[in-house]
């Protein structure tokens, strides 16, 4: 058999991390396999799906790198394959016409509360050979489900569940306009993309039930279920777009990098052992559906944080610059316009540093441009009376020949034992004058990467100013 996942949101929204974690999920289990994965785009409920959701979702996966080998096929372009297998299944009787008008369901209903039954249609059209003389021109189309016995769901996540029959009632599959429902089109598609695997949040567990039954009657199998149990908030409530159900891409706008939102999506529901970092070929290797955690799991933003930091410092520094340049972006500089040092060597000097890109961007900025003020704080303590150390560093800085981390450290290390001070005393003042604050990677490799010119003019900028504010 060949494995054939889906992913099938509904475009009512950004793509959020629950939606991204069923994505993932189907795109390994069907990357393990050597199958399809399938994107599906479930937009026939006209008035909530948006042009811009469907963007949205197809923006996240690519950011995710969750690629798809067939679709995004649009239920919305499909109406007349339903069409199609409406009047087969009338043909064959297993779907009927329902002329019942609302009055008499709405009496019927009100009818079985009185009684204390559960409301459910009696079946009233199922067994008709013609319309009734009164017959509405617009029936509706019923799907006839047996009427007794179980339907048994062999979930891989939940076990055997079974459903009573004569709880589920003959599903209205397409309505008074001839528009098919939601559950009939899913099983036209399960069935028409030849899907072999359902993995999707188990707020559908119900469903699987009456679109098994109607595969069944299409003569098709129905395929393996998954469903997975939800994700919740830190305080282990349900996901509300104030507690964190947040679109993956304000992750990426957040300065998380898509390697470790997916290996903490991946974590969020899954594990092998007690493994937390995972690439994604070892994701690939190991994932199972059977593995799938039973019970609900929690947001835990500390864990993305830390994983962001191991992706950040151990993928291919090139790789951490093209995202970090995005987020250099935001802040209006452009790194390409080669102004400023190598990306790459920022990334590696500042990654043991940042917990997020958005970090990383905000302590780089110095290298592009000179601060505009110090941090008032930071420049009292360290600049204040610091003119003859900062004029022995400018000599010093400006005698260096071959410009370089290991020549720039004996340079200030030289200007600490002539004034005979500790090192800090020498580094802290540079650190502010070239980084507007007291915090910068090493202060050799800080220079080294700015140049020699631009330390050359911060330094002395930062002279005049200790001079101005010891006047004052
Ligand atoms: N469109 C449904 C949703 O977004 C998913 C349906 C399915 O996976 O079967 O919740």
């Amino acid at each position: 058999m060949t494995v054939t996942t889906r992913f099938a949101p509904s475009p009512t929204g950004f793509l959020h991390i629950g939606g991204a974690r069923t994505a993932l999920f189907c795109w390994l289990y069907a990357r393990r396999h050597g199958g399809r994965f399938v994107l599906r785009i479930e937009d026939t409920d006209l008035e909530r799906s948006t042009p811009e959701a469907i963007n949205a979702i197809l923006e996240g996966m690519s950011w995710l790198g969750l690629d798809y080998d067939d679709g995004p096929f649009y239920q919305t372009q499909r109406f007349e394959r339903y069409a199609e297998v409406l009047e087969k299944m009338l043909a064959d009787g297993t779907a009927y016409r329902c002329y019942c008008s609302k009055e008499r369901l709405e009496s019927l209903r009100a009818d079985q509360q009185a009684r204390k039954v559960k409301p459910r249609y009696d079946g009233c059209c199922r067994e008709l050979n013609k319309p009734p003389v009164d017959a509405t021109e617009s029936p509706v189309i019923r799907f006839k489900q047996p009427l007794e016995g179980h339907t048994v769901v062999e979930d891989t996540v939940k076990g055997t569940v079974a459903f009573d029959n004569a709880e589920l009632d003959d599903l209205i599959i397409a309505r008074g306009d001839g528009s098919p429902t939601y559950n009939f089109v899913v099983v036209v598609d399960d069935m028409d993309m030849q899907v072999s695997h359902v993995i999707r949040g188990d707020d559908h567990l119900n469903n699987a039930a009456r679109q098994a039954n109607i595969l069944k009657a299409l003569g098709v199998n129905p395929p393996i279920y998954a469903h997975v149990p939800m994700i919740l908030d830190e305080a282990g409530k349900k996901l509300s777009k104030r507690t964190g159900a947040a679109s993956v891409m304000d992750y990426r706008d957040a300065g998380y990098l898509p390697e470790a939102v997916i290996n903490y999506l991946v974590r969020l529901g899954w594990a092998h052992g007690d493994q937390e970092v995972f690439s994604l070929d070892e994701m690939v290797e190991h994932f199972d559906i059977s593995d799938i955690n039973h019970s609900a799991s929690s947001l835990n933003p500390s864990k993305l944080e830390w994983l962001n930091q191991q992706y950040l410092m151990t993928l291919p520094r090139a790789h951490v610059a093209r995202h970090l340049a995005r987020h250099l972006g935001d802040l209006g500089i452009d790194p390409a316009l080669g102004e400023g040092p190598n990306l790459e060597a920022i990334v590696e000097a500042q990654a043991p540093r940042s917990k997020t890109l958005v970090e990383m961007a905000d302590s780089s900025r110095f290298f592009y441009e000179a601060p505009e003020v110090y941090d008032d704080k930071a420049a009292r303590k360290h600049l204040l009376g610091s003119e003859a150390v900062i004029s022995a560093l400018l000599s010093a800085l400006t005698a260096v020949s071959d410009w370089q981390a290991a020549t720039i450290h004996e340079a200030v290390m030289g200007v600490a034992e002539a004034q005979s001070v500790k090192l800090g005393k020498v580094a802290q003042p540079i650190r502010v004058a070239v980084a507007g604050g007291p915090v910068s990677p090493p202060i050799d490799v800080t220079l080294e990467l700015l140049g020699q010119a631009a330390t050359l003019v911060r330094l002395e900028s930062a002279r005049q100013w200790a001079i101005e504010h010891a006047e004052a």
